[in-house]
């Protein structure tokens, strides 16, 4: 049993001061400051000062993806324990069902690398390689049996991971019939294949042309079509994944003016970094911020159209899309042809801190930095309410954090398995004192007490944000 005393508990409602009584894995009580047992015969932890935080969820990480030729270098042991350190208590990994492979294969696969590895809770959405018979029928099997409940789909990467049109009409019927909620990562690949080609045939090869050669258009296209499509398949539930730009965003904010079941997640890359000041660093160093869909423009109004979709909901939720890659041997692979470089930032250990700053800056309030940070991703992937909220039942995933300490990022300090960081020196005016994974303090005073193993496989349920 654990008291947690004094604090400041923060949930998608506001600020609460209390007290939160735990007991073995679950929270068991809340009570009015002081209201709780008297000292006894349990631990107490000293809250004073702090925000009491349900425990992050991060519903977009890739470990030891297989991309562009090498893996993604984190694998669920280390990416896992970094979370743990910024105060994320689950991930939804993306298990991948590679392009003629069985369905379940490759989920088994994802259960292969994470099981007994994990330092705190994962669960799996799943990428569908190839829209068949088959794979159709094992959505209905993974929602039923598996509690995988989403399936990732791409209108980029043709030869890799790309549906067309018909493929992703099918996956949205099933979807639509099964309750799954059909993520998109929505860019126009065949399109910007082409600009790809004409790009490296003019010798534009710096990293920066990764950006140019997938512009706002073709993401705003993809978007706008994968919300048409979905209200062809009768409105099927869709989440964009990783919206990066303003024209994309108009899309979903007039889809759900409509009442339409259309959802959207931003990345902290896409709130802070940019095109001009990161992609386009001298040299080859902008290698370290390719990613899909990539950084925009700092002289157009992404940023700060972001930000205020955060606060109108019409971005619902900030993963990391964390897929990291070290720059030696790896992002170099890129070198000569920035089309070659693997895509991917890594940022699953820095998530709270880097939106808790949107608080700091008057750009979200302390209800909003929990609700997309932790309550509603477990809402809109069905793991509330044993997740993302800390409330009498729920796991004791909780996050001490400290307004009034202060956390310096870069690789010195990161716990990722990266020789580099995309956040190097940012300075954050907050930091992560104490993470609790199911009753389990594994961060504290600086030094951690987790360990690979503790984190268990969680089955979810349906979306929330249906009915
Ligand atoms: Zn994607
Ligand atoms: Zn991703």
């Amino acid at each position: 049993m654990i008291l947690i005393k004094g604090g400041t508990v923060i949930g998608p409602t506001g600020a609460t001061p209390a007290d939160v009584l735990v007991v073995g894995e679950q929270v068991s009580a809340i009570f009015s400051p002081g209201q709780g047992p008297a000292e006894g015969d349990f631990e107490t932890i000293d809250a004073t000062g702090k925000y009491v935080i349900p425990g992050a969820v991060d519903a977009h990480t890739h470990m030891e993806l297989p991309f562009g030729g090498t893996f993604a270098s984190d694998t669920f042991d280390t990416g896992t324990r970094a979370a743990a350190w910024g105060g994320t208590t689950t991930i939804i990994d993306f298990a991948v069902q590679r392009t003629g492979e069985v369905v379940q294969d490759g989920l088994a696969a994802w259960h292969g690398k994470a099981m007994g590895n994990c330092h705190i809770d994962y669960a799996f959405h799943m990428i569908l390689g190839g829209v068949d018979d088959e794979s159709l029928k094992a959505m209905d099997t993974l929602v039923t049996d598996e509690g995988i409940t989403s399936f990732k789909l791409f209108m980029a990467y043709p030869g890799v991971f790309y549906s067309d049109d018909g493929q992703i009409l099918r996956a949205m019927q099933k979807a639509r019939d099964n309750g799954a909620m059909i993520m998109m990562h929505a860019e126009n690949g065949p399109a910007i294949d082409v600009l790809v080609k004409q790009a490296l045939e003019r010798g534009e090869t710096d990293p920066i042309h990764h950006g140019l050669t997938r512009p706002e258009a073709l993401e705003a296209e993809a978007t706008s079509r994968a919300i048409w499509l979905a209200g062809v398949a009768a409105d099927c539930p869709l989440y964009i994944v990783h919206l990066s730009a303003s024209k994309a965003l108009e899309q979903v904010a007039a889809a759900r003016d409509l009442g339409r079941n259309v959802f959207a997640e931003t990345c902290p890359q896409y709130l802070y970094l940019t095109l001009e000041d990161q992609l386009g660093a001298p040299g080859f160093e902008g290698a370290k911020w390719v990613c899909s869909t990539p950084l925009r423009s700092k002289h157009e109004t992404h940023r700060a159209d972001l930000w205020q979709g955060l606060r109108t909901n019409d971005l619902s939720v900030v993963s990391t899309d964390h897929c990291p890659f070290c720059f030696k041997d790896q992002k170099e692979l890129g070198i000569g042809d920035f089309s070659k470089i693997p895509n991917g930032i890594g940022s699953v250990e820095h998530r709270v801190d880097l939106l808790y700053q949107g608080v700091v800056d008057g750009k979200l309030s302390l209800a909003r930095w929990v609700e997309t940070i932790a309550t509603t991703p477990a809402r809109m992937f069905g793991l509330f309410p044993r997740k993302g909220i800390i409330a009498p039942g729920s796991d004791a995933d909780i996050v001490l954090y400290d307004p009034a300490a202060r956390t310096r990022i870069g690789v010195e300090t990161h716990h990722m398995n990266m020789d580099h960081s995309a956040w190097e020196g940012y300075e954050i005016a907050g930091k992560v004192d104490t993470v609790m994974s199911r009753g389990r303090v594994i961060v504290k005073d600086g030094a951690y007490h987790g360990g690979k193993g503790h984190g268990q496989f969680v089955r979810r349920g349906l979306s929330d944000y249906l009915i």
